[in-house]
């Protein structure tokens, strides 16, 4: 489903991404780790249309991320053109982001009735099935103020999932949770992938990584140094700069 060649992208003469290779198949969960610095933020945003890329081929679903490709030229595409592609494309950030001043409820039916045009009783219906799949039911109506970060962060995802994705992005959704709330949004997480969703996952949790993780990419420097199964690259790294890391956060 996305398909990354050698994707470069600069902020000004600083090249962040130094040529990333990276696939997701449908239906798959890859996880994303590595060292503060490497880029894996840069490279969800790309994928998600915030970032423009300066090099190489970034697909979602065989589609050109900002880009049209018209015979055998690529054209950039307009600001609404990319507003539309990335409404498939779902993001939980490590900060959940949520509308003060708005309820959980109100906060997941907004994009779909301000950027969809869906019907508000429609939206209504849809966010509560997914504020229940969160295991949020009893608090519809909480404002996030009213709410541990835990259920802020899974009010972001269920938010997320209200646009119907095709793709979902979490950049380290847990790490600014206090650590007893870390297992109730990974559970979420895990049901998501145990439902089919397809999933970039950029997390320090090691476990989950290795539990829900179809395959694990280790970037570094802006490259991705090496893939593989969870088992084997957790078991037999390859590369000297991924037994490195793994040394310390395992
Ligand atoms: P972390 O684990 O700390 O979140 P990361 O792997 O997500 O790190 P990025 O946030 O993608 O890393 O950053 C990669 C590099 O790009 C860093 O050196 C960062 O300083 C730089 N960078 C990121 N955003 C910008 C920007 N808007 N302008 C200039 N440099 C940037
Ligand atoms: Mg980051």
């Amino acid at each position: 489903l996305v398909e990354a060649r050698q994707v470069i992208k600069r902020y000004g003469n600083v090249e962040v991404l130094r040529g990333v290779d990276f696939t997701v198949q449908q239906g798959e969960v890859a996880c994303l780790i590595g060292p503060s610095g490497s880029g894996k933020s840069t490279f969800l945003r790309c994928i998600n249309h915030l970032e423009k890329i300066d090099g190489g081929t970034l697909t979602v679903g065989g589609d050109f991320i900002g880009y049209r490709q018209q015979g055998n030229k690529l054209h950039e595409l307009r600001e609404n053109e990319i507003a539309a592609k990335r409404e498939k494309i779902g993001m939980v950030f490590q900060r959940f982001n949520l509308f003060a001043h708005k309820t959980a409820l109100e906060n997941v039916i907004e994009a779909p009735i301000v950027v969809k045009g869906e019907k508000r009783q429609e939206a209504m219906e849809h966010a509560r099935s997914l504020l229940a799949r969160v295991g949020l039911s009893h608090r519809v109506d909480a404002y996030p103020a009213e709410l541990s970060g835990g259920q802020q962060q899974r009010v972001a995802i269920a938010r997320a999932l209200a646009m119907r994705p095709e793709l979902m992005l979490f950049d380290e959704p847990t790490s600014a949770l206090d650590p007893e709330l870390v297992g109730e949004v990974l559970d979420v997480m895990r049901d998501l992938a145990r439902d089919g969703m397809t999933m970039i996952v950029v997390t320090h949790e090691m476990g989950f990584a290795r539990e829900v993780g179809k395959t694990i990419a280790f970037m570094d420097e802006g490259v991705v140094v090496e893939h593989g199964t969870p088992e084997r690259l957790f078991t037999a790294p390859r590369h000297p700069r991924t037994r490195a890391f793994l040394s310390k956060v395992l």
